[in-house]
């Protein structure tokens, strides 16, 4: 038999997850039937969301029983084919899960072209994450040329792509972040105006001094307070982009939300985003933003584990804060 290392849901986690959380087997790398292809994970993407999918969140189509092999996206490789658009050693995006090998009928697949740039991107900042940071600014966020923009998770796939989409747009960025390494990585490599260490000063000062003249535009990426302090500082006609609130994600009851009392007074727009709203512009976003890597104006940084058995511990360092840029794990060579 053909081993396929696999880690399993185990339990709702209560509170920040915990790798007792998870479980894991070995199984029988599986055989491609008609109209299937079989592909080996080459990377697996960690992302925020995984943690509302294992308390069962209604909103997510994913539904997890102990046992099942945990849902994700991943990067891989076909060595296998009977789907007529798929051929042995095509790259592709697919939700294999945290597994070695799946098979895939080919639903909801994208080819990944790894002549524009490392094959874990189309996990970051050219897939899921990159798109929603994308389209959360061009077509929510919209900040005319020296405006102040200012994003949260300012290092992570998200918050770096919006931000420098901004930047690219012509505003002013004010990233926030939580340690100093974070806040230098989104001034020297990003490109930031500013970046604020919520952790080390007190936002609310630090964004007084950071954005004199009130923003414009806000990406949301925490939620909480954090947001609560960005609304105390809103210019005339603001927009906020409501993108994830992760500080809620591993809460058990949900916090009571920040006064809303400054955005009446600021005329401000808030807006809810869901990436998948956006789908028809990955192409563009591809694109432009594959462009601006290869021209050197648009930079990102990976946070890669060694090792499938890796991805739970890995998986709860990201949920506790800890990764710094894009949380993967290295699956096979
Ligand atoms: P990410 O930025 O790597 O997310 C982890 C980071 O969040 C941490 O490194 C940490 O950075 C920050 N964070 C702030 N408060 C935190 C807290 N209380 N606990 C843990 N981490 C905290 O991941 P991402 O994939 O780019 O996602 C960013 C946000 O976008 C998430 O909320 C995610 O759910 C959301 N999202 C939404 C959509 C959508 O369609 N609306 C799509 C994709 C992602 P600092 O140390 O800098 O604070």
């Amino acid at each position: 038999m053909k081993p396929n290392a696999r880690i399993t849901f185990q339990r709702v986690p209560q509170g920040l997850p915990v790798v007792e959380d998870f479980g894991a087997d070995v199984a029988e790398v599986p055989t491609a039937g008609e109209g299937q292809f079989l592909s080996k994970t080459l990377y697996l993407s960690l992302d925020p969301y995984y943690r509302n999918v294992m308390k069962g969140s209604q909103i997510y189509a994913d539904r997890l029983r102990a046992g099942d092999v945990m849902v994700g996206e991943t990067v891989a490789k076909v060595i296998e084919s009977r789907h007529p658009q798929f051929q042995p050693g095509d790259f592709v995006a697919v939700r294999n899960g945290w597994q070695e090998y799946a098979l895939s009928d080919g639903q909801g697949v994208r080819k990944v072209d790894a002549n524009l740039a490392p094959v874990s991107t189309a996990l970051g900042v050219l897939g899921m994450p990159g798109l929603t940071g994308y389209a959360g600014t061009v077509f929510l966020a919209q900040p005319l040329p020296g405006q102040t923009f200012v994003v949260s998770a300012a290092t992570g796939p998200v918050g770096s792509t919006a931000g420098q989409v901004a930047r690219h747009m012509g505003a002013r960025v004010v990233g926030i972040a939580g340690s100093d390494d974070k806040c230098e990585f989104a001034v020297r490599e990003l490109g930031f105006d500013a970046c604020i260490n919520y952790k080390r000063e007190d936002l609310a000062s630090a964004l007084k001094e950071a954005c004199p003249r009130g923003i414009d535009a806000y990406f949301d990426n925490v939620g909480g307070s954090t947001l609560e302090a960005v609304l105390g500082r809103l210019a005339l006609g603001a927009r906020i982009v409501l993108c994830g609130m992760i500080g809620a994600y591993s809460m058990d009851q949900m916090p009571h939300g920040p006064w809303l009392g400054p955005v009446v007074g600021a005329r401000a727009t808030m807006k809810g985003l869901v990436v998948y709203d956006h789908m028809d512009k990955m192409a563009e976003m591809t694109r432009v933003l594959s462009g601006w890597i290869a021209a050197g104006s648009f930079r990102y940084r990976e946070d890669i584990s060694e090792g499938l058995a890796s991805a739970p511990e890995a998986f709860c360092r990201l949920m506790r804060g800890e990764n710094f840029g894009k949380a993967l794990v290295r699956v096979g060579a």
